[in-house]
């Protein structure tokens, strides 16, 4: 049996496998079978993570952050976790594979997924001028012409935080009245800068190796028209990847997963959340990996109170009348 699982390969559980590896706890990491290291596997240059001032690509930051984590020991498997058993002290973890893996501990880390709009020009221009990120990517869009579509908070704050770099910014909603907070509406209402397409959807992105303009269609008569610019915000929201732990770990009203306080401690003892899957507000590379971090301290703590109490894991197992970890096999 192992002491820890670490589910998720982004910058949290790398981060988190870094330490749990120091820390001599021996952490397998299930990766995913298509999509290992996470959302910065999609996007090009990363200016804000500290360290890299010349700007590090995305793929080459998790390759780095995994080759620390492979360094001190941590085992890393490229398969999906598809089911998870987290009551009692052994929590088991199934894989596609059909392998099951058991631990005293599990660091759920599986990230978040911005809502795409689904049309053909957004997949193929996605980090070459589709962005889902106002905060990693604005930078990039000094005096240029871009578009937020979304009509709710994070589509307001984006356009106002926006602003800042871009000459102009244009919000594409699809009906006449937002959803967003009366503040976030007047804050966004109140910028020069921001100009409101009502009652349109974004039908393409148009561009060949970067964003020239979106097609936009009139939701009311079905009319289309080009609008030409150099980037498109895609702000329609967040879904956090919590389907595994549907009815066995508590969830806020966000759909994050609950944690106590500042700590990673979910609902369940033995089971601690990091990065974005905890997070509706920041959602950074830097925050996930901090949170990663604050995972495997917890873990530690979690492990060394049970080492404490004189019942480790695999002798609870036993006492509740678990199969022996050991004769099943663990990786
Ligand atoms: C296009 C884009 C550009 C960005 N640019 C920046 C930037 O420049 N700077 C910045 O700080 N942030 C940036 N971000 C945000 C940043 O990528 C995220 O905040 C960060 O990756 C979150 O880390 P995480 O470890 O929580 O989750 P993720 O990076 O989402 O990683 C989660 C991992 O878990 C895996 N997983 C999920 N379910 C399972 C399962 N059942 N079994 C096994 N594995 C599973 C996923 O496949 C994924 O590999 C960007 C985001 C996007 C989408």
């Amino acid at each position: 049996m192992r002491k820890v699982i670490i589910i998720g390969s982004g910058p949290a559980g790398f981060t988190a496998a870094i330490y749990a590896a120091r820390a001599n706890l021996e952490p397998l990491l299930i990766a995913s079978s298509v999509e290992a290291g996470g959302e910065l596997m999609n996007t090009t240059e990363v200016e804000n993570f500290p360290g890299f001032p010349e700007a590090i690509m995305g793929p080459d930051l998790m390759a780095k952050m995994q080759e620390q984590a492979e360094r001190f020991g941590t085992v890393v498997a490229y398969d999906d976790v598809v089911e998870l058993d987290v009551d009692g002290p052994v929590k088991t973890v199934t894989l596609g594979s059909g392998k099951t893996h058991e631990a005293e501990s599990i660091v759920f880390a599986t990230g978040s997924a911005p809502r795409k709009i689904g049309i053909e020009g957004e997949a193929r221009l996605s980090g070459r001028g589709v962005s889902y990120c106002a905060t990693c990517d604005g930078f990039f869009f000094r005096e240029r012409t871009i578009a937020v579509v979304g009509g709710g908070d994070s589509a307001m704050e984006e356009a106002t935080f926006l602003t800042k770099f871009a000459s102009k910014v244009y919000v594409i909603h699809r009906r006449e009245e937002l959803r967003a907070s009366k503040i976030m509406q007047e804050r966004a209402f109140a910028n020069e800068k921001i100009e409101f397409v009502w009652n349109s959807e974004v039908a393409d992105v148009l561009g060949e190796d970067a964003v020239t303009g979106i097609l936009l269609r009139d939701t009311v008569d079905g009319s289309t028209r080009e609008l030409p610019l150099d980037g498109v915000f895609v702000a329609i929201g967040n879904d956090p990847r919590t389907h595994l732990v549907h009815n066995k770990l508590d969830l806020t009203e966000h759909g994050t997963i609950w944690v106590d306080g500042r700590s990673s401690r979910t609902s369940v003892p033995g089971v601690f959340a990091a990065g974005d899957v905890i997070d509706p507000t920041y959602r950074q590379a830097v925050t996930a990996a901090g949170s990663g971090t604050v995972a495997a301290l917890d873990v530690e703590h979690y492990l060394a109170s049970l080492a404490d109490a004189g019942q480790p894991a695999a002798d609870a197992a036993e006492i509740d009348g678990l199969p022996d970890a050991a004769a099943v096999g663990a990786a």
